[in-house]
């Protein structure tokens, strides 16, 4: 049957290697995963006598309102509950606003080396994805990004603007007062609706006011999306939320599966979002291990990106595709991002201290054996 060649030359999403699955290509027993930027610590312990409590329930739907995580989530981050809905993941609704925001052959708009789900969903859609280049050091210009949105918005139909702070693959950070300046052009624009993602807020130690949540009723262009697959260790169970103005909220309603959160999914997020004791400890841990990591890597004269995240992204100086390999014999799972177009390039979540030093000490024999990639310049 005939299939458009938007749908037809899509590629699939890369997702890090499965443990499993490297065990048995590779004949190995232990195999250290830090691929995917989740989280070393697990999740609150508090979860898990909660969601076997409500085992027991799985034969009824869950509740199609999500009524008291959201009475929850309002709680813990001060939005009110007609600004609140929850996804399945926050990929659920990165998707779902481009099928509610943009027809085919509308656009939106992201940076280069932008999380990739922006522009998968996008072409999903039949919408075409708008990229503006980031600068040399990976950093995202926000200015260069008004200056064509200026000039395009109007004449290539951008509909949505992604912006992933701090981003994934690249660990890079927008500081407020360029977030700010941005917004006083763009955040009121009745034809434009303006997305921060911010799955890595939580670890931002730049500046303590880095979440845009406080500023919705500001700024009623802006749209933030939250996960509880990274600080909050919930990756498997797939929960996002999306906090905008009661108009989108409405619209996205009316668009999403009635049962879109799981009622497991459901419990553990309403008691995972109460233990902010958790989410202090990770964040702590995450920092202290990062710097450790990042030491390391620097030792290895490896160029590094200081990272506002739970990963770091570093130059291996060599065919990414060998050093991964190398690296999958010796039981470690790393992130190349080829996928993003940076040929020699990797991306290491910080995981716990026993796994960081595997992946260092793999790394290391890594860099023996794969000779580097000579410079073209
Ligand atoms: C991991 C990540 C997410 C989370 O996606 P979920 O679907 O909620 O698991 C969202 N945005 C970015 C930039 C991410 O890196």
């Amino acid at each position: 049957m005939k299939v458009s060649p938007e749908i037809q030359n899509l590629v699939p999403y890369t997702p890090g290697k499965p443990i499993s699955e490297t065990k048995r290509q590779y004949g190995l027993t232990t195999v250290h995963k830090l691929a995917s930027n989740e989280n070393a610590l697990g999740f609150s312990p508090k979860v898990a006598d909660a969601v076997a409590k409500a085992m027991r329930e799985i034969n009824r739907y869950p509740d199609p309102a999500c009524h008291d995580l959201i009475e929850t989530a309002s709680q813990v981050w001060k939005v009110p509950r007609e600004m609140l809905a929850v996804g399945n993941g926050s990929n659920e609704v990165i998707d779902l606003l481009i099928r509610i925001y943009c027809e085919p052959g509308e656009a939106i708009m992201t940076f280069a080396g932008a999380f990739i789900a922006y522009e998968l969903c996008a072409r999903a859609a039949r919408v075409k994805p708008f990229i503006v280049p980031h600068e040399n050091d990976f950093r995202m210009n926000l200015q260069a990004m008004a200056k064509q949105l200026r000039e395009q918005k109007d004449k290539n139909k951008i509909r949505l603007v992604f912006i992933a702070n701090p981003n994934n693959p690249t660990g890079v950070y927008i500081p407020r007062a360029e977030v700010d300046k941005f917004l006083e052009e763009f955040g009121r624009d009745p034809n434009l609706l303006i997305v921060f993602d911010e799955a890595y807020t939580e670890f931002v130690r730049a500046e303590k006011n880095a979440s845009l949540i406080a500023d919705l009723q500001k700024y009623p262009s802006v749209v933030v999306l939250r996960t509880l697959s990274k600080v909050y260790g919930l990756a498997g169970l797939r929960i996002g939320f999306l906090m905008a103005q009661p108009s989108v909220i409405d619209l996205f309603h009316r668009v999403r599966n009635p049962f879109n959160v799981n009622e497991l999914a459901q419990i553990a997020a309403t008691v995972a979002l109460k233990d902010q004791d958790f989410v202090q400890k990770v964040v702590q841990f995450t920092w202290k291990e990062m710097d450790l990591l990042q030491k390391e890597l620097a030792a290895m004269s490896l160029p590094v990106i200081p990272s506002q995240t739970n990963f770091l992204f570093f130059d291996t100086l060599r065919d990414v595709k060998l050093v991964n390999e190398a690296l999958l014999k010796r039981g470690v799972i790393l992130r190349p991002v080829l996928n993003y177009g940076y040929p020699t390039w990797m991306r290491i979540t910080v995981g716990t201290a026993e796994e960081n030093q595997a992946a260092v000490k793999a790394l290391k024999e890594v860099l023996q054996e794969v000779p580097p990639t000579r410079n073209k310049n």
